[in-house]
């Protein structure tokens, strides 16, 4: 769990061929001489990969500059690499520094410092913050940003969204039969049988305790009714860790343009309501009333 602090690789180039590298260099590439190297490659980005939205050189788009002075020149001397060792065995992520030593032309000092733990503790940071921890869908936190980037945008681009918000039906008393740790089970067990059956672009969410939401991109109030009764069954005949049914009661609405994220989900909550005040497991919708 602790991050090294590792030794910067440096390399001194001409941007075509390698003139002098240091000893983190080596190790990286489990050498013992730069000619080792020079053996098989000229310069280290034959050994960079391609992928994701790393920097990687397309020789044929850049014909009269090197990688280096491309770097130097066009991105401010930085870049983010994915490199791997010779045996292409050990891929890492670095970030690349390229400095032009004044006193010579085309005289280059390449510093790579790798950063893939700090990526990677980055990486669980995010998730801690963003997902629930026991289900892994999305926390509330998360939604409140996503409200702006999907919902938002979503009606800029005269799509309708819709919003089911559904709460399990007489959880207490779930718990209070089966244990805490049945409950936690159950939670488990009905977000993986609702994320199997989501799309893409839906966006779910553990709201509260036993309360979720789900945000249905390009969906109006109808649909979102049918996905609704498709989820309440759904659920309702789901294999669990208890002998009874699970049921969940369900609220369903549509964003208006005119709405603040509390007004939807104000509504959301009202449609549930109604179907817990109705008898449970069973589907209400509310439209915004002018
Ligand atoms: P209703 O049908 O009206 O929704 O009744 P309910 O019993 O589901 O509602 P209530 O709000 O009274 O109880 C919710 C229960 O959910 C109480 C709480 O202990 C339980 N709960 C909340 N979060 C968790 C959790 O993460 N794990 C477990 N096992 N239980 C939880
Ligand atoms: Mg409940
Ligand atoms: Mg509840």
């Amino acid at each position: 769990e602790n991050i090294h602090i590792q030794e910067n690789i440096i390399i001194t180039t001409n941007g075509r061929e390698i003139e002098s590298c240091n000893q983190a260099f080596m190790k990286f590439f489990e050498i013992s001489s730069l000619n080792e190297f020079l053996f098989e490659f000229n310069s280290i980005k034959e050994l960079f990969i391609k992928k994701d939205t790393y920097f990687y050189f397309d020789e044929i788009k850049y014909r009269n500059q090197t990688w280096v002075s491309h770097v130097y020149e066009n991105l401010n001397g930085k870049c983010t690499v994915c490199m791997t060792n010779l045996k292409g065995s050990n891929e890492k992520v670095f970030k690349i520094t390229v400095n032009l030593l004044e006193s010579k032309k085309d005289y280059y000092v390449v510093s790579l410092n790798d950063i893939t733990d700090v990526l990677e503790q980055t990486t669980k940071l995010k998730k801690i913050a963003n997902y629930d921890s026991l289900t892994g869908i999305y926390n509330r936190k998360r939604f409140d940003e996503l409200f702006e980037q999907t919902v938002i945008n979503f009606s800029n681009n005269q799509l309708e969204t819709s919003i089911i918000m559904f709460d399990i039906d007489n959880f207490k008393r779930i718990n209070d039969t089966y244990s805490h740790q049945i409950g936690d089970e159950v939670l488990k067990e009905l977000v993986t049988i609702v994320g199997k059956h989501i799309r893409k672009s839906d966006l779910f969410v553990r709201w509260g305790g036993e309360e979720f939401l789900l945000v249905l991109a390009n969906t109006n109030l109808e649909s979102a009714q049918r996905v609704s009764e498709k989820f309440r069954a759904l659920i309702e005949t789901m294999e669990s860790s208890i002998e009874e049914a699970v049921t969940c009661s369900f609220g369903v609405t549509m964003f208006d343009k005119e709405d603040t994220l509390s007004q939807l989900i104000a509504r959301a909550d009202e449609a549930m309501y109604q179907s817990k005040s109705a008898g449970r497991n069973r589907v209400s919708a509310l439209l915004r009333s002018e």
